[in-house]
């Protein structure tokens, strides 16, 4: 059982995903983790993102790996260090990049059939990655909420910003991953599409868990 959830930056998809995932006992992968990952070994070599070349060569320099919630790069649990608004920011530019794209879509596959039930979150876990999924997803918000939700959260974990900075973030993300050539942001085919503004946690979850249960039924 493949269960996949898309969306933008701020839908909730991250905390959909791992609670259902553990509520339903599947594995948890979270390719957007994997991106940051690339992007903040970018960082740390002082690569330009905008470099391409540069880019796909440090990628086939590194080495990406999940474990549950935790993701490597290169043998170091970055896990932590991946989770800040600039990373966000370099991930969406290096996901454009096909050939980053084809590496860890490769990955992201072989994680899903390993595991056989998988809960699987990101941009292009619909349209990309498990087209044929047994459930899709697609988690969207308003940008305003999307930016608050995520101000929250900083602000939680002690980081100093602006709500201004971050919906400005937010819609520069939205656009870099809604415009790109190779797959774009988009809702897949056969997906259902969950409009989150003003809804609590608890009832995107249990809209969630209805769509499983009756699948389940079939
Ligand atoms: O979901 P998260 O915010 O961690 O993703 C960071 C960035 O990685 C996204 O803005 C997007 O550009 C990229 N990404 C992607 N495809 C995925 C997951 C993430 O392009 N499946």
């Amino acid at each position: 059982m493949i269960i996949t959830i898309d969306g933008p930056a701020g839908s909730g998809k991250s905390t959909i995903a791992k609670l259902l995932a553990e509520k339903l006992g599947y594995v948890y992968i979270d390719t957007g983790a994997m991106y940051r990952a690339v992007a903040l070994k970018v960082k740390r070599e002082g690569i330009n993102p905008t470099d391409k070349q540069a880019v796909v060569k440090l990628m086939e320099e590194t080495e990406i790996s999940l474990q549950g919630d935790k993701v490597f790069l290169d043998g170091e649990d970055v896990s932590h260090l991946i989770r800040t608004e600039e990373i966000g920011k370099i991930a969406s530019q290096i996901a454009r990049y096909p050939e980053v794209r084809k590496v860890l879509v490769k990955m992201q596959r072989e994680l899903g059939k390993r595991a056989k039930n998988v809960v699987i979150e990101g941009r292009d876990t619909g349209t990309v990655v498990f087209p044929d999924a047994d459930i899709k997803i697609f988690l969207t918000a308003s940008p305003e909420e999307r930016a608050e939700r995520r101000y929250k959260q900083l602000k939680e974990k002690g980081i100093q910003t602006t709500l201004e900075d971050v919906l400005k973030e937010i819609k520069e993300r939205d656009y870099l991953d809604e415009t790109r050539k190779d797959s774009p942001l988009r809702p897949a085919e056969g997906s259902v599409i969950i409009d989150t503004t003003g809804k609590t946690l608890n009832q995107v979850f249990d809209k969630i868990m209805d769509i499983v249960k009756n699948y389940e039924k079939k």
